[in-house]
């Protein structure tokens, strides 16, 4: 008898001659987020299996597992040799570790075997009903219910003469496993909506890398420290993570110094983009994704939007929040465990030389314009030779 947790996945399964290439990334992201913790990972038949580990490991294990995506589900199980006095001693086993972490409150069960090995010599609803008999011996507060019972004991007997009983459940993120759907950046400010998109798009597959403009020593070392730990947060879900940390203090004086108040924060966001593009360039990322979210302030105004997009080249810009409320926002922030990071008081670049009334509609002639008084193409070389790159690997 071993304990083990066995790993369902989603999606994948749909994805017929491509299956192998998603299976491969989903075993080197489990592998990658288990890295720290002594166990053995394998795969059986469609699942994922992780065993040998220490007892008192396993709801660390459990949790770390929930969030690597395309896992759908996961199960505390026991595993045995396919035998019907081995099945029943464990089931026995499983049921009485339960029923003592549960406090004796009344219960209702089912048992529900799956029987793919059929050298097996007991029908699987006739070994079910057997079963169940056995767990109502030993417990006298469950009481059998076939529709919606409290806990569903699963019993699965595999052609490869191993047999699995397991009484537990534990949702997944879901999604695709990160890696399989192309590389991106993601604008990660100190605020709470840009790690929300990127754990969204990591979510769907993409690999993500981080991008941050600070304006030190405008800003604090604070300010680039709680960056950092985001990344860091979003690295439980979406792996390692490189941060690139751009100087930008320089490029907003001189933007200050030359260019109307009021283009501040919009001439701003057109170079944050052109510096954005030219490291996807260099570095063969595919896409950009940032936290922007329709209406939410000037620079988020279809006008500013569609300003903002017209000095990119080739890339494209993913906002996966553009039609989400504050609210929904915040609600994923907790989730996922950013919120408390991102509402640290520290100042984000954007805030600093704030205008006091930005533009709502900037025409793109006015702001090719008001570029024209900047030596544009020195200010974004200056920036890209002064970056600092940061690998964040959650421990
Ligand atoms: P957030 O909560 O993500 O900071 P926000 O509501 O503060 O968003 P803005 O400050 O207008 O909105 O920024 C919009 C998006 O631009 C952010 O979601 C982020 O993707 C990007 N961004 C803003 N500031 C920075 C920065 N200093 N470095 C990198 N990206 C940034
Ligand atoms: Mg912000």
């Amino acid at each position: 008898m071993k304990r083990v947790i066995i790993l369902r996945y989603g999606e994948i399964h749909l994805k017929g001659r491509n299956r192998g290439f998603f299976e491969r990334i989903l075993f080197e992201n489990l592998k990658n987020a288990l890295k720290n913790k002594e166990c053995e990972i394998s795969r059986i038949a469609g699942r994922y299996k992780i065993s040998d580990y220490a007892k008192d490991e396993e709801q660390n294990i459990i949790a770390i597992c929930q969030n690597v995506f395309g896992f759908v589900s996961l199960s505390p199980a026991y595993e045995v040799e396919t035998d019907i006095e081995n099945i029943k001693q464990v089931c026995q086993i499983a049921v009485e570790e339960f029923n003592i972490n549960k406090n004796q409150e009344p219960i209702t069960f089912k048992v529900a075997t799956t029987r793919a090995d059929k050298s097996f010599p007991i029908r699987s609803d006739e070994f079910s009903a057997q079963l169940g008999e056995l767990v109502l011996n030993l417990c006298p507060n469950f009481k059998v219910k076939l529709k919606e019972p409290d806990v569903l004991i699963e019993v699965e007997i595999r052609e490869n003469g191993k047999s699995y009983v397991f009484l537990e459940n534990y949702p997944c993120q879901g999604g695709m496993p990160v890696g399989t759907s192309g590389t991106g950046l993601l604008m990660l400010s100190g605020g709470i909506d840009s790690p929300v998109a990127g754990y969204m798009m990591a979510k769907r597959g993409l690999k993500i890398n981080a991008i941050h403009f600070h304006s030190y020593p405008y800003t604090s070392l604070k300010a680039k420290e709680k960056v950092l730990k985001l990344a860091e947060k979003l690295s439980a879900f979406a792996g390692p993570i490189n941060v690139f940390l751009v100087p930008f203090t320089n490029i907003q004086e001189e933007i200050h110094k030359n260019c109307e108040d009021s283009f501040m924060i919009n001439i701003m966001r057109r170079i944050m983009f052109r510096i954005a593009e030219k490291i996807c360039d260099i570095h063969k990322f595919q896409t950009i994704i940032t936290g922007e979210n329709l209406g939410q302030v000037a620079s988020q105004t279809i006008e500013s939007l569609t300003n903002t997009n017209s000095v990119m080249e080739v890339i494209p810009i993913m906002r996966p929040l553009i039609a989400y409320d504050k609210i929904e926002i915040i609600s994923i922030a907790k989730k996922i465990g950013t919120f408390e990071t991102s509402i640290l008081p520290y100042e984000d670049c954007c805030t600093v030389f704030l205008p006091e009334n930005p533009v709502i509609k900037p025409s793109i002639e006015k702001s090719i314009q008001q570029e024209n008084y900047l030596n544009i193409d020195d200010l974004i070389n200056q920036a890209l030779q002064n970056i600092e790159v940061i690998k964040i690997n959650k421990k």
